[in-house]
């Protein structure tokens, strides 16, 4: 998979922004590209996913706490 910041392959050993899936170091590139509202709705996106894995919706008492955000 290649970051979308610099286009470079993410190969294991390098640290990445595990949400925007890109480079640490690419978060702001990727930020701007992307624009910094579309950036963090595919966070929270991401975030609502890994919770709902994990069997917490919008309904679960701890959905907010936990991070989650309708969007
Ligand atoms: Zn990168």
């Amino acid at each position: 998979m290649d970051c979308p910041g610099c286009n470079k392959p993410m190969i294991d050993g390098q640290v990445f922004n595990g949400l925007l899936k890109c480079h640490w170091d690419c978060q702001e590139v990727v930020r701007e590209k992307m624009g910094e509202r579309n950036a963090d709705d595919l966070i929270q996106l991401r975030i609502n996913a890994r919770l709902l894995q994990e069997g917490i919706d919008h309904n679960h008492r701890l959905f907010s706490q936990l991070g989650g955000k309708v969007l």
